[in-house]
């Protein structure tokens, strides 16, 4: 299996994010995150490491809107250039803002302004090196869309993508999200036919549903814990199922706490259903581990056997599958969680 990885993500490495309540804690979305799973899968017979092509910018405008990529590209110099004591402690701090838009009508001016506009939540702190890892990331998903499209092409791939990307919206960061990359190798590869893209990550993916929520070229599926207590909160509910011409292509399946693999399991045979139904050209899975039980940030208690078989379920779908990793915060077993995930496919 070609696996896409660029040690450019180590640029971005906030030292810290604030959780609820007011802690600033160190950031849980580590750079260690990657080597733990580089790791593992090394181990893997047919593990084949791969530096990520340049796409440019032209496939993630087809995602982002360009004023969202505009204040990704220069916020850190204007927050430079507005604070200049933030220059000596460049190390220590970020841009992160304390106000938040309710309503987004009107761009405001200043970095803080456009930082609340752009920014959902407060782990996404923007350092000097976030917009150089979020392209990075994203070439490292296009890479492995690139991999599966061609006819000779292996049936799948793996981009070991960080940041991660499936809360980022077409024109907001948040949940360590900035660039969609599951979204940008989705809209990539709709060149070819239709596409699905399956969310198994914990959270939903509120920044895929945004993206494609009225299109039904792109059949986005999430499985997640119910935002009715969880992060993002203001999406995911089983009853938003598309707009327009997307009405039918957009499906939720909210869990609650505790589900363990054998409901998951049932929930992942609802979305095999569906996927078959709608027969894409090609799947997009966006891969997050933080369904593990034990997870710091997950309330489900999936166990590595699980992860197997769900891993196992979907590849017998046998579609042209790009896998693009999103969460998993039990850095001590994200890396064999991972490669019992990536070993059904081929
Ligand atoms: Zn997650």
């Amino acid at each position: 299996m070609k696996i896409f990885y660029d040690k450019t993500h180590c640029l971005h490495n906030p030292a810290f994010e604030v959780f609820d309540g007011g802690q600033r804690v160190p950031y849980l979305e580590s750079p260690e995150r990657m080597d733990r799973i580089l790791k593992a899968i090394r181990k893997m017979d047919d593990a084949e490491i791969l530096a990520p092509r340049d796409f440019g910018l032209d496939p993630i405008r087809a995602v982002h809107s360009e004023q969202y990529l505009t204040f990704l590209a220069s916020a850190w110099t204007e927050w430079l250039a507005a604070t200049p004591e933030t220059a000596a402690a460049s190390d220590k701090t970020a841009l992160m803002p304390a106000t938040f838009a309710a309503k987004r009508d009107q761009m405001p001016e200043t970095i803080l302004g456009k930082a609340g506009f752009f920014l959902l939540d407060l782990s996404v702190p923007i350092v000097e090196g976030t917009y150089s890892a979020a392209l990075a990331s994203a070439n490292c998903a296009l890479s492995a869309a690139e991999t599966i499209s061609s006819s000779i092409a292996p049936p799948s791939s793996f981009a070991l993508c960080r940041p991660p990307g499936h809360h980022a919206g077409r024109e907001i960061a948040g949940g360590y999200c900035f660039l969609n990359n599951a979204a940008i190798a989705a809209q990539w590869l709709t060149r070819f036919g239709q596409v699905t893209i399956l969310d198994v990550d914990y959270h939903a993916g509120n920044g895929t549903q945004d993206i494609f929520y009225s299109r039904s070229d792109v059949l986005t599926i999430s499985i997640h814990a119910d935002p009715a207590f969880e992060y993002p909160y203001y999406a995911g509910y089983a009853q938003e199922t598309g707009a327009g011409e997307g009405l039918g292509f957009h499906r939720n399946f909210p869990l609650p706490a505790g589900t363990d693999d054998t409901a998951y399991l049932t929930t992942i045979n609802q979305a095999i259903a569906l996927i078959s139904d709608y027969a894409p050209s090609s799947l997009v899975i966006s891969l997050g581990m933080d369904t593990y039980g034990g997870d710091p940030l997950g309330r489900f208690k999936l166990t590595r056997e699980g992860i197997g078989e769900i891993g196992h379920r979907i590849s017998a779908l046998g579609l042209p599958t790009a896998i693009i990793m999103e969460g998993g915060y039990n850095t001590d077993e994200l890396g064999e969680n991972v490669a019992a995930f990536l070993e059904h496919f081929r």
